[in-house]
Protein backbone atom coordinates (compact mmCIF):
# COMPACT_ATOMS: atom_id res chain seq x y z
CA UNK A 1 0.00 0.00 0.00
CA UNK A 2 1.19 3.22 -1.08
CA UNK A 3 1.73 5.70 2.01
CA UNK A 4 0.67 9.11 -0.23
CA UNK A 5 2.27 11.29 3.20
CA UNK A 6 5.44 9.01 3.03
CA UNK A 7 6.46 9.95 -0.60
CA UNK A 8 6.05 13.22 0.12
CA UNK A 9 7.94 13.91 3.23
CA UNK A 10 10.49 11.29 1.76
CA UNK A 11 10.96 13.91 -1.18
CA UNK A 12 11.44 16.71 1.32
CA UNK A 13 14.07 14.45 2.95
CA UNK A 14 16.45 13.85 0.25
CA UNK A 15 15.96 17.38 -0.89
CA UNK A 16 17.19 18.26 2.61
CA UNK A 17 20.20 15.94 2.25
CA UNK A 18 21.38 17.21 -0.94
CA UNK A 19 21.01 20.97 -0.22
CA UNK A 20 23.61 20.12 2.64
CA UNK A 21 20.66 21.14 5.34
CA UNK A 22 21.97 19.22 8.49
CA UNK A 23 25.19 21.22 8.33
CA UNK A 24 23.89 24.41 7.10
CA UNK A 25 21.47 24.58 9.66
CA UNK A 26 22.23 22.64 12.82
CA UNK A 27 19.69 22.11 14.65
CA UNK A 28 16.97 24.00 13.09
CA UNK A 29 14.86 21.04 12.97
CA UNK A 30 13.97 21.75 9.31
CA UNK A 31 12.28 18.13 8.37
CA UNK A 32 10.28 18.02 11.57
CA UNK A 33 9.25 21.61 11.02
CA UNK A 34 8.28 20.07 7.44
CA UNK A 35 6.94 16.85 8.36
CA UNK A 36 4.64 17.72 11.66
CA UNK A 37 1.56 20.31 9.86
CA UNK A 38 1.59 23.90 11.83
CA UNK A 39 -2.22 22.94 12.50
CA UNK A 40 -4.43 20.19 11.80
CA UNK A 41 -8.35 20.12 12.02
CA UNK A 42 -10.26 16.92 12.37
CA UNK A 43 -13.77 17.09 12.70
CA UNK A 44 -17.24 15.70 12.55
CA UNK A 45 -19.96 17.27 10.61
CA UNK A 46 -23.54 16.06 11.18
CA UNK A 47 -26.16 16.91 8.38
CA UNK A 48 -29.69 16.00 7.23
CA UNK A 49 -30.31 14.47 4.76
CA UNK A 50 -33.47 15.47 2.70
CA UNK A 51 -36.03 12.72 3.61
CA UNK A 52 -35.19 12.36 7.30
CA UNK A 53 -32.34 10.95 8.44
CA UNK A 54 -28.91 12.13 9.94
CA UNK A 55 -25.50 11.65 8.13
CA UNK A 56 -22.13 11.95 9.86
CA UNK A 57 -18.88 13.07 7.68
CA UNK A 58 -15.33 13.29 8.17
CA UNK A 59 -13.38 16.43 7.69
CA UNK A 60 -10.29 17.77 7.94
CA UNK A 61 -8.35 20.94 7.52
CA UNK A 62 -4.52 20.92 7.21
CA UNK A 63 -2.59 24.02 7.81
CA UNK A 64 1.06 22.85 6.90
CA UNK A 65 2.71 25.70 7.03
CA UNK A 66 2.42 29.64 6.74
CA UNK A 67 6.03 30.70 6.35
CA UNK A 68 5.72 32.52 3.49
CA UNK A 69 2.08 34.01 3.54
CA UNK A 70 -1.70 32.84 4.95
CA UNK A 71 -2.22 29.10 4.19
CA UNK A 72 -3.65 28.46 0.52
CA UNK A 73 -5.47 25.18 -0.19
CA UNK A 74 -8.06 23.98 -1.83
CA UNK A 75 -10.86 21.35 -0.11
CA UNK A 76 -11.31 17.89 -1.86
CA UNK A 77 -14.28 15.89 -1.83
CA UNK A 78 -13.61 12.18 -2.17
CA UNK A 79 -14.32 9.00 -0.38
CA UNK A 80 -10.46 7.89 -0.25
CA UNK A 81 -9.84 11.62 1.54
CA UNK A 82 -8.23 10.38 5.23
CA UNK A 83 -5.36 12.10 7.15
CA UNK A 84 -2.53 11.26 5.09
CA UNK A 85 -3.76 12.57 1.75
CA UNK A 86 -5.08 15.68 3.26
CA UNK A 87 -1.31 16.25 4.73
CA UNK A 88 0.09 15.14 1.62
CA UNK A 89 -1.47 17.73 0.03
CA UNK A 90 -0.96 20.54 2.19
CA UNK A 91 3.11 19.90 2.28
CA UNK A 92 2.73 20.11 -1.82
CA UNK A 93 0.92 23.27 -1.63
CA UNK A 94 3.77 24.55 0.79
CA UNK A 95 5.95 23.33 -2.22
CA UNK A 96 4.46 25.00 -4.70
CA UNK A 97 3.41 28.19 -3.57
CA UNK A 98 7.19 28.78 -2.95
CA UNK A 99 8.29 27.60 -6.00
CA UNK A 100 6.08 29.92 -7.98
CA UNK A 101 6.85 33.04 -5.93
CA UNK A 102 3.36 33.43 -4.32
CA UNK A 103 2.97 34.94 -0.77
CA UNK A 104 1.10 32.41 0.48
CA UNK A 105 2.01 29.12 3.14
CA UNK A 106 0.34 25.59 2.19
CA UNK A 107 -2.91 23.97 3.51
CA UNK A 108 -5.73 21.42 2.10
CA UNK A 109 -8.91 20.20 3.21
CA UNK A 110 -11.12 17.99 2.17
CA UNK A 111 -14.39 16.01 3.27
CA UNK A 112 -14.43 11.97 3.25
CA UNK A 113 -17.47 11.93 0.66
CA UNK A 114 -18.31 10.96 -2.47
CA UNK A 115 -20.63 13.97 -3.52
CA UNK A 116 -22.40 12.32 -6.52
CA UNK A 117 -24.32 10.65 -3.53
CA UNK A 118 -25.65 13.61 -2.32
CA UNK A 119 -28.65 16.06 -3.53
CA UNK A 120 -27.53 19.24 -4.15
CA UNK A 121 -29.55 20.59 -0.92
CA UNK A 122 -27.64 18.05 0.96
CA UNK A 123 -24.43 18.91 -0.41
CA UNK A 124 -24.58 22.88 0.52
CA UNK A 125 -25.84 22.14 4.26
CA UNK A 126 -22.39 19.91 4.20
CA UNK A 127 -20.17 22.16 2.67
CA UNK A 128 -21.76 25.31 5.18
CA UNK A 129 -21.48 23.01 8.38
CA UNK A 130 -17.66 22.59 7.27
CA UNK A 131 -16.93 26.24 7.10
CA UNK A 132 -19.67 27.04 10.09
CA UNK A 133 -16.55 24.76 12.12
CA UNK A 134 -13.58 26.62 10.24
CA UNK A 135 -14.51 29.99 11.31
CA UNK A 136 -12.33 31.27 12.91
CA UNK A 137 -9.06 29.10 11.15
CA UNK A 138 -10.36 30.29 7.44
CA UNK A 139 -10.24 34.04 6.69
CA UNK A 140 -8.22 36.15 3.46
CA UNK A 141 -5.44 36.64 6.06
CA UNK A 142 -5.34 32.70 7.64
CA UNK A 143 -6.28 30.54 5.30
CA UNK A 144 -8.09 30.89 1.90
CA UNK A 145 -9.71 27.51 0.44
CA UNK A 146 -9.94 26.68 -3.43
CA UNK A 147 -11.46 24.13 -5.41
CA UNK A 148 -9.53 20.65 -5.83
CA UNK A 149 -11.38 16.91 -6.53
CA UNK A 150 -14.75 17.16 -6.19
CA UNK A 151 -16.02 20.81 -5.69
CA UNK A 152 -15.65 23.71 -7.76
CA UNK A 153 -17.36 27.08 -8.29
CA UNK A 154 -20.54 25.94 -7.14
CA UNK A 155 -19.05 24.88 -3.69
CA UNK A 156 -16.68 28.16 -3.28
CA UNK A 157 -20.31 30.48 -3.68
CA UNK A 158 -21.29 28.75 -0.60
CA UNK A 159 -18.22 28.94 1.21
CA UNK A 160 -18.14 32.48 0.93
CA UNK A 161 -21.61 33.21 1.42
CA UNK A 162 -21.59 31.10 4.59
CA UNK A 163 -18.47 32.95 5.74
CA UNK A 164 -19.95 35.81 5.44
CA UNK A 165 -22.81 35.37 7.93
CA UNK A 166 -20.11 35.36 10.49
CA UNK A 167 -17.16 37.86 9.71
CA UNK A 168 -16.74 40.96 7.20
CA UNK A 169 -14.51 42.07 4.12
CA UNK A 170 -14.98 38.33 3.20
CA UNK A 171 -14.33 37.70 -0.77
CA UNK A 172 -10.47 36.82 -0.87
CA UNK A 173 -11.58 34.40 1.97
CA UNK A 174 -11.76 31.83 -0.86
CA UNK A 175 -10.41 31.37 -4.58
CA UNK A 176 -12.25 29.50 -7.45
CA UNK A 177 -15.61 31.83 -6.91
CA UNK A 178 -18.14 32.13 -9.92
CA UNK A 179 -17.35 35.56 -12.07
CA UNK A 180 -20.25 36.89 -10.82
CA UNK A 181 -19.41 37.09 -7.02
CA UNK A 182 -15.82 37.98 -7.44
CA UNK A 183 -14.51 35.17 -9.28
CA UNK A 184 -11.33 35.92 -11.99
CA UNK A 185 -11.90 35.25 -15.46
CA UNK A 186 -9.49 32.27 -16.64
CA UNK A 187 -9.68 30.81 -13.24
CA UNK A 188 -11.63 27.74 -13.67
CA UNK A 189 -9.65 26.42 -16.54
CA UNK A 190 -5.85 28.01 -14.94
CA UNK A 191 -5.13 24.13 -14.24
CA UNK A 192 -5.38 22.89 -17.59
CA UNK A 193 -4.06 25.96 -19.67
CA UNK A 194 -1.20 26.04 -16.74
CA UNK A 195 0.01 22.44 -17.08
CA UNK A 196 -0.33 23.01 -21.41
CA UNK A 197 1.90 25.54 -21.01
CA UNK A 198 4.61 23.84 -19.12
CA UNK A 199 4.31 20.83 -21.55
CA UNK A 200 4.89 23.09 -24.15
CA UNK A 201 7.99 24.70 -22.46
CA UNK A 202 9.79 21.00 -21.73
CA UNK A 203 8.85 19.84 -25.44
CA UNK A 204 10.45 22.96 -27.24
CA UNK A 205 13.57 22.26 -24.86
CA UNK A 206 13.55 18.46 -25.75
CA UNK A 207 13.36 19.22 -29.83
CA UNK A 208 9.89 17.50 -29.90
CA UNK A 209 8.03 18.40 -32.90
CA UNK A 210 4.71 17.03 -34.12
CA UNK A 211 3.85 15.36 -31.03
CA UNK A 212 0.78 13.66 -29.78
CA UNK A 213 -0.56 13.82 -26.27
CA UNK A 214 -3.24 11.58 -24.43
CA UNK A 215 -4.62 12.93 -21.23
CA UNK A 216 -5.91 10.92 -17.96
CA UNK A 217 -8.66 12.35 -16.17
CA UNK A 218 -11.12 14.62 -17.66
CA UNK A 219 -12.14 16.61 -14.91
CA UNK A 220 -11.61 20.31 -14.31
CA UNK A 221 -7.92 20.15 -15.09
CA UNK A 222 -8.26 17.01 -17.85
CA UNK A 223 -10.38 18.41 -19.50
CA UNK A 224 -8.97 22.11 -19.70
CA UNK A 225 -6.06 20.59 -20.65
CA UNK A 226 -7.55 18.81 -23.18
CA UNK A 227 -9.32 21.58 -24.71
CA UNK A 228 -6.29 23.24 -24.62
CA UNK A 229 -4.31 21.23 -26.69
CA UNK A 230 -7.11 20.70 -29.33
CA UNK A 231 -7.24 24.60 -30.14
CA UNK A 232 -3.58 24.72 -30.19
CA UNK A 233 -4.01 21.98 -32.98
CA UNK A 234 -1.78 19.18 -31.08
CA UNK A 235 -3.59 15.88 -31.60
CA UNK A 236 -5.09 13.97 -28.81
CA UNK A 237 -5.11 10.67 -29.35
CA UNK A 238 -5.69 9.04 -25.76
CA UNK A 239 -8.52 10.39 -23.07
CA UNK A 240 -9.08 8.02 -19.91
CA UNK A 241 -10.94 8.84 -16.48
CA UNK A 242 -12.72 6.81 -13.54
CA UNK A 243 -15.35 4.91 -15.70
CA UNK A 244 -12.75 4.10 -18.78
CA UNK A 245 -10.86 5.12 -21.79
CA UNK A 246 -10.86 5.90 -25.38
CA UNK A 247 -8.16 5.91 -28.18
CA UNK A 248 -7.82 6.71 -31.44
CA UNK A 249 -4.77 7.44 -33.76
CA UNK A 250 -6.25 10.49 -36.14
CA UNK A 251 -6.82 12.54 -33.18
CA UNK A 252 -10.08 12.88 -30.84
CA UNK A 253 -12.49 15.50 -31.23
CA UNK A 254 -11.96 17.42 -27.78
CA UNK A 255 -14.92 19.53 -28.00
CA UNK A 256 -17.40 16.12 -28.98
CA UNK A 257 -15.98 14.12 -26.65
CA UNK A 258 -16.88 17.09 -23.85
CA UNK A 259 -20.54 16.92 -24.92
CA UNK A 260 -20.39 13.49 -25.12
CA UNK A 261 -19.48 13.18 -21.54
CA UNK A 262 -21.52 15.37 -20.27
CA UNK A 263 -24.59 13.50 -22.45
CA UNK A 264 -23.70 9.69 -21.36
CA UNK A 265 -21.44 10.49 -18.42
CA UNK A 266 -18.69 8.27 -19.68
CA UNK A 267 -16.07 8.56 -22.50
CA UNK A 268 -16.52 5.30 -24.08
CA UNK A 269 -19.29 5.29 -26.85
CA UNK A 270 -17.90 8.18 -28.75
CA UNK A 271 -17.96 7.97 -32.34
CA UNK A 272 -14.41 7.42 -33.79
CA UNK A 273 -12.68 6.79 -30.88
CA UNK A 274 -11.64 2.80 -29.46
CA UNK A 275 -12.15 1.75 -25.27
CA UNK A 276 -8.64 1.18 -24.75
CA UNK A 277 -7.21 -0.14 -21.09
CA UNK A 278 -5.03 1.92 -19.80
CA UNK A 279 -4.75 5.69 -21.20
CA UNK A 280 -0.74 5.48 -19.30
CA UNK A 281 0.52 3.20 -21.26
CA UNK A 282 -0.89 4.17 -24.74
CA UNK A 283 1.23 5.66 -27.72
CA UNK A 284 1.72 8.83 -27.50
CA UNK A 285 4.32 11.05 -27.28
CA UNK A 286 3.31 13.47 -23.91
CA UNK A 287 1.21 12.22 -21.37
CA UNK A 288 -0.40 14.07 -18.91
CA UNK A 289 -1.90 12.31 -15.99
CA UNK A 290 -4.03 15.01 -14.45
CA UNK A 291 -6.71 12.71 -12.51
CA UNK A 292 -5.74 11.66 -8.95
CA UNK A 293 -2.38 10.81 -6.98
CA UNK A 294 -1.03 7.12 -7.78
CA UNK A 295 -1.87 6.26 -11.00
CA UNK A 296 1.82 5.82 -12.48
CA UNK A 297 3.34 2.62 -10.51
CA UNK A 298 6.11 0.35 -10.90
CA UNK A 299 4.13 -1.92 -12.44
CA UNK A 300 2.77 0.66 -15.31
CA UNK A 301 5.76 3.03 -15.52
CA UNK A 302 7.90 0.29 -17.45
CA UNK A 303 5.43 0.43 -19.97
CA UNK A 304 4.79 3.96 -20.64
CA UNK A 305 5.62 5.37 -24.09
CA UNK A 306 5.43 8.60 -23.90
CA UNK A 307 8.77 10.85 -23.81
CA UNK A 308 7.47 13.45 -21.23
CA UNK A 309 5.15 13.77 -18.52
CA UNK A 310 3.49 17.08 -17.13
CA UNK A 311 1.98 16.07 -14.26
CA UNK A 312 -1.57 17.89 -13.67
CA UNK A 313 -2.91 15.49 -10.71
CA UNK A 314 -1.18 16.06 -7.38
CA UNK A 315 1.25 13.01 -6.97
CA UNK A 316 0.22 10.95 -9.77
CA UNK A 317 3.41 9.23 -9.92
CA UNK A 318 5.24 7.17 -7.19
CA UNK A 319 8.85 7.39 -5.97
CA UNK A 320 9.28 3.76 -7.29
CA UNK A 321 7.78 5.29 -10.56
CA UNK A 322 9.58 7.83 -11.31
CA UNK A 323 12.99 5.97 -10.87
CA UNK A 324 11.56 3.93 -13.53
CA UNK A 325 10.97 7.05 -15.82
CA UNK A 326 14.16 8.52 -15.10
CA UNK A 327 15.87 5.30 -16.49
CA UNK A 328 14.43 5.07 -19.23
CA UNK A 329 14.98 8.48 -19.89
CA UNK A 330 11.46 10.49 -20.06
CA UNK A 331 11.61 13.85 -18.82
CA UNK A 332 8.91 14.47 -15.87
CA UNK A 333 7.69 18.64 -15.38
CA UNK A 334 7.06 17.77 -11.77
CA UNK A 335 3.23 18.30 -10.27
CA UNK A 336 4.47 21.22 -8.03
CA UNK A 337 5.31 23.09 -11.48
CA UNK A 338 3.13 21.67 -14.04
CA UNK A 339 -0.15 22.34 -12.06
CA UNK A 340 0.77 25.81 -10.59
CA UNK A 341 -1.57 27.46 -12.78
CA UNK A 342 -4.59 27.06 -10.32
CA UNK A 343 -3.16 28.63 -7.10
CA UNK A 344 -1.76 31.23 -9.63
CA UNK A 345 -4.64 32.43 -11.14
CA UNK A 346 -6.46 31.78 -6.91
CA UNK A 347 -4.13 34.64 -6.31
CA UNK A 348 -4.73 36.74 -9.01
CA UNK A 349 -8.30 36.26 -7.89
CA UNK A 350 -7.27 37.24 -4.09
CA UNK A 351 -5.51 40.43 -5.39
CA UNK A 352 -8.21 41.52 -7.26
CA UNK A 353 -10.52 41.24 -4.91
CA UNK A 354 -8.55 43.20 -2.31
CA UNK A 355 -8.25 45.89 -5.28
CA UNK A 356 -11.99 45.71 -6.18
CA UNK A 357 -10.25 45.96 -9.58
CA UNK A 358 -10.97 43.09 -12.47
CA UNK A 359 -8.50 42.26 -14.82
CA UNK A 360 -9.57 41.22 -18.64
CA UNK A 361 -8.98 37.03 -19.11
CA UNK A 362 -6.06 38.16 -21.66
CA UNK A 363 -4.35 39.69 -18.87
CA UNK A 364 -5.10 36.85 -16.54
CA UNK A 365 -3.75 34.29 -19.15
CA UNK A 366 -0.74 36.45 -19.94
CA UNK A 367 0.44 36.93 -16.19
CA UNK A 368 -0.06 32.85 -15.75
CA UNK A 369 1.99 32.40 -18.93
CA UNK A 370 4.72 34.79 -17.62
CA UNK A 371 4.52 33.41 -14.41
CA UNK A 372 4.81 29.53 -15.12
CA UNK A 373 7.77 30.08 -17.43
CA UNK A 374 10.31 31.96 -15.68
CA UNK A 375 9.64 29.42 -13.02
CA UNK A 376 9.93 26.58 -15.92
CA UNK A 377 13.47 28.46 -16.72
CA UNK A 378 14.71 28.55 -13.10
CA UNK A 379 14.10 24.84 -12.64
CA UNK A 380 15.27 23.61 -15.76
CA UNK A 381 18.70 26.02 -15.04
CA UNK A 382 19.05 24.37 -11.68
CA UNK A 383 18.59 20.85 -13.10
CA UNK A 384 21.35 21.32 -15.87
CA UNK A 385 23.56 23.09 -13.31
CA UNK A 386 23.07 20.25 -10.76
CA UNK A 387 22.57 17.22 -13.15
CA UNK A 388 19.04 16.43 -11.35
CA UNK A 389 15.85 15.90 -12.61
CA UNK A 390 13.27 18.50 -12.99
CA UNK A 391 10.95 17.23 -9.82
CA UNK A 392 14.64 17.74 -7.90
CA UNK A 393 15.84 20.82 -8.65
CA UNK A 394 12.22 22.11 -8.42
CA UNK A 395 11.95 21.17 -4.83
CA UNK A 396 15.38 22.69 -4.34
CA UNK A 397 14.08 26.20 -5.30
CA UNK A 398 11.08 25.62 -3.34
CA UNK A 399 13.00 24.21 0.15
CA UNK A 400 15.92 26.82 -0.29
CA UNK A 401 13.10 29.43 -0.35
CA UNK A 402 11.06 28.27 2.48
CA UNK A 403 14.30 27.54 4.55
CA UNK A 404 15.69 31.06 4.53
CA UNK A 405 12.27 32.52 5.51
CA UNK A 406 12.15 29.98 8.51
CA UNK A 407 15.23 31.21 9.56
CA UNK A 408 15.06 34.79 8.99
CA UNK A 409 11.58 34.31 11.35
CA UNK A 410 13.04 32.83 13.97
CA UNK A 411 11.50 30.16 16.58
CA UNK A 412 7.80 29.94 15.05
P1 LIG B 1 -12.08 16.55 -10.79
O1 LIG B 1 -12.84 15.90 -9.70
O2 LIG B 1 -12.70 17.68 -11.53
O3 LIG B 1 -11.67 15.45 -11.88
C1 LIG B 1 -10.98 14.27 -11.59
C2 LIG B 1 -10.94 13.40 -12.83
O4 LIG B 1 -10.10 12.27 -12.59
C3 LIG B 1 -12.30 12.83 -13.22
O5 LIG B 1 -12.42 12.84 -14.62
C4 LIG B 1 -12.24 11.39 -12.72
O6 LIG B 1 -13.08 10.50 -13.45
C5 LIG B 1 -10.78 11.08 -12.94
N1 LIG B 1 -10.26 9.98 -12.12
C6 LIG B 1 -10.35 9.84 -10.78
N2 LIG B 1 -9.72 8.71 -10.39
C7 LIG B 1 -9.21 8.16 -11.49
C8 LIG B 1 -8.46 6.99 -11.76
N3 LIG B 1 -8.11 6.17 -10.77
N4 LIG B 1 -8.10 6.73 -13.03
C9 LIG B 1 -8.46 7.54 -14.04
N5 LIG B 1 -9.16 8.66 -13.87
C10 LIG B 1 -9.54 8.96 -12.61
O7 LIG B 1 -10.69 16.97 -10.16
P2 LIG B 1 -9.68 18.10 -10.66
O8 LIG B 1 -10.00 19.36 -9.96
O9 LIG B 1 -9.58 18.06 -12.15
O10 LIG B 1 -8.30 17.58 -10.01
C11 LIG B 1 -7.54 16.55 -10.61
C12 LIG B 1 -6.15 16.53 -10.01
O11 LIG B 1 -5.53 17.81 -10.22
C13 LIG B 1 -6.08 16.28 -8.50
O12 LIG B 1 -4.90 15.59 -8.21
C14 LIG B 1 -6.01 17.69 -7.93
O13 LIG B 1 -5.44 17.71 -6.64
C15 LIG B 1 -5.12 18.35 -8.96
N6 LIG B 1 -5.21 19.82 -9.02
C16 LIG B 1 -6.40 20.44 -9.21
C17 LIG B 1 -6.44 21.83 -9.28
C18 LIG B 1 -7.72 22.58 -9.58
O14 LIG B 1 -7.64 23.80 -9.79
N7 LIG B 1 -8.88 21.94 -9.66
C19 LIG B 1 -5.26 22.58 -9.10
C20 LIG B 1 -4.05 21.91 -8.91
C21 LIG B 1 -4.04 20.53 -8.87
Amino acid sequence: MVNVFENAIGMVERTADLLDFERRFKGMQIIERMRIPDKTIEFRATVQLDNGPLKVFHCYRIQHSDVLGPYKGGIRFHTDVDIDEVKALALWMTMKTALVELPYGGSKGGITVNPKTLTVTELERLVRKYVFRLVNDIGPNIDIPAPDMGTGAREMAWIFDEYRKHRDAAQGVVTGKPIELGGSLGRMEATGRGVVCAMLEAAKNMGLRDYTAAVQGFGNVGMHAALDLHQRGIKVVGVGDITGSVYSAQGIDIPGLVLHQKKTGRLEGFPGADPMEDVVTCKCDVLLPCARENTILADNAEFVQAKLIAEGANGPTTPEADAILEKKGVVVVPDILANAGGVIVSYFEWVQNREGFYWEEEDVNARLFARLRKAYARVKDMAGRRRISLRQAAYCIAMERIVQAMIARGVQ
